[in-house]
């Protein structure tokens, strides 16, 4: 393979969270954004090639932060959502344990906390998976993550202190942190860091203000805040690599792990399982005789758990003559869970409130066919459907590539049922919020995936493209022709750098 630049040497990811990809174009476009026209030449991208990437199922943090930093799709990497269940106890030593990564939704806020003190998602992160940072560590390169909740194989994690997590999290106010303020702590400690007299081949620099503001004030804010706290913080992070000599030769990847969607921010959208008002889903499993894992730090030794994503949702179901380990009946356990809430949604049964709240119900036969069984639609009275038939006569469903990401997140760790919440009309898992992601539409799924090199000639840039374009064309067709993804992040940065994985 040709050297498209023997300088090309260094990595330099800015990871905002939850930023949309429409919204990120539009204020490039505008003129809004003048620190990302210094990374991608202009408002024109004449240094760039941008990948029209799709986020993971579910759209939600952990879950496609872990694609973006692994390069795999769920299914490999073992992240099923910020709320997912381990039915096997892989880290817990064989004990089923409920994972909740992130406070908005969790039900025992220790976890959110363990995600930076002790590094909780990256042990959960499946150990046959190499980071970028384990594979880049393999070539020779050091690495420095600021904020980001996955670093392992990095030579320095910069993590957020947990003081400044609970202000942040617990939103603005007397002891709250402004998002902005957040991220510009983030920095501040990447800065730091560098004024050690380090200098890391790899840099990731993760904005997670922008996601926070948007779930606050509805993602009707993202550009102000993308145009006022982002864009002169990069140009922070630019000015001081360049007076440490570290931007030329640089290789940038702009990239965002999900969008955002607007949804109502009331009880009434907010579907929970009801802990301790409120008991909503929780008279489903219930009527079911199943006692639901629902009351924050219980012992999993219960028959059924959810993990709420924004707009999908996990059941796990145990097979209640054996143990969480063992697949569940698909005749006896999981279809009687499937149909109660079928006549939840379509007649109300159970819960009036969440008549219509659901868009899908998808069913797995894991008894069968094991944990990576394909999701069917489920019709109701024991039928099921192939997804894609199921989508093609529903074209108002209108998701961005939803069998591909459904059949690349199966594991051991999603549901042995997943629900998908009726987006459109605002409905969605967890807590009341104004903006949420997790589900299959369109802007909730579309993310950011540039690939930039602020100093290439125009033959360079030509050949960044190139490759770009190669790479991830050939993995989609390798994998069952799906659109690209944040998980093509690493394969395509790996390339441009001539790194082997
Ligand atoms: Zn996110």
């Amino acid at each position: 393979m040709t050297n498209i630049d023997p300088n090309l040497r260094r990595l330099v990811i800015i990871d905002v969270d939850g930023l949309r990809r429409d919204v990120f174009r539009a204020a490039l476009e505008a003129g809004h954004l003048p620190n990302v026209e210094r990374i991608v030449g202009g408002r024109e991208g004449r240094a760039a090639c941008r990948v029209d990437a799709l986020s993971t199922a579910p759209s939600i943090t952990f879950t496609a932060q872990a694609s973006i930093f692994t390069g795999q799709h769920p299914g490999q990497h073992g992240i099923a959502g910020n709320e997912s269940f381990d039915r096997l106890g892989r880290i817990s030593s064989g004990r089923p344990r409920h994972f909740g990564f992130d406070v908005g939704y969790t039900l025992a806020v220790d976890d959110a906390v363990r995600v930076f003190s002790d590094g909780l998602a990256s042990q959960l992160l499946s150990s046959e998976t190499p980071t970028l940072y384990e594979i880049v560590s393999a070539n020779g390169m050091t690495s420095a993550v600021a904020y980001n909740m996955y670093a392992r194989g990095a030579d320095a994690w910069l993590p957020p202190d947990i003081i400044e997590i609970a202000r942040f999290t617990k939103g603005p106010g007397r002891l709250g942190l402004e998002a902005g303020q957040y991220d510009g702590r983030m920095l501040d400690c990447l800065i730091a860091h560098l004024d050690t007299g380090t200098r890391p081949d790899v840099l990731t620099a993760y904005f997670m203000g922008l996601d926070h503001h948007s779930h606050v004030n509805g993602p009707a804010s993202q550009p102000a805040y993308l145009r006022d706290v982002i864009d002169p913080q990069l140009g922070r992070l630019l000015d001081a690599l360049e007076a440490r000599g570290m931007l030329a030769g640089a290789l940038f990847v702009l990239v965002s792990d999900h969008g955002q969607i607007e949804v109502a921010p009331d009880d009434r959208h907010s579907i929970r399982l009801g802990f301790p008002f409120d008991r909503e889903l929780g008279h489903l499993f219930a009527a079911l005789g199943l006692d639901v894992h629902d009351v924050p730090g219980e012992d999993p030794a219960c028959d059924a758990v959810m993990g709420l994503n924004g707009g999908l949702a996990h059941v796990y179901l145990q097979h209640r003559a054996a143990r969480w380990a063992d697949p569940p009946r698909y005749a006896e356990d999981v279809l009687p869970a499937a149909e109660a809430f079928r006549q939840m949604n379509e007649g109300g049964k159970y819960e009036e409130s969440l008549q219509g709240s659901l868009d899908l119900i998808l069913i797995r036969d894991a008894e069968r066919e094991g944990w990576q069984a394909e999701y069917r639609a489920y019709l109701g009275d024991g039928r099921t459907q192939p997804l894609g038939d199921y989508l093609t006569a529903h074209p108002e469903l209108d998701y961005a590539d939803p069998v591909n990401r459904i059949r690349l997140a199966a594991s051991a760790l999603t549901g042995d049922l997943i629900l998908v919440a009726n987006g459109r009309e605002g409905f969605y898992f967890g807590g009341p919020t104004t903006g949420v992601h997790g589900g299959l539409l369109l802007a909730e799924s579309e993310a950011v995936l540039t690939f930039a090199r602020p100093s290439g000639s125009p033959d360079q840039i030509a050949r960044l493209r190139e490759m770009v374009a190669g790479v991830v064309s050939d993995r989609c067709a390798s994998e069952g022709d799906r659109q690209p993804s944040v998980a093509d992040m690493v394969p395509a940065a790996l390339a441009l750098l001539e790194l082997s994985e």
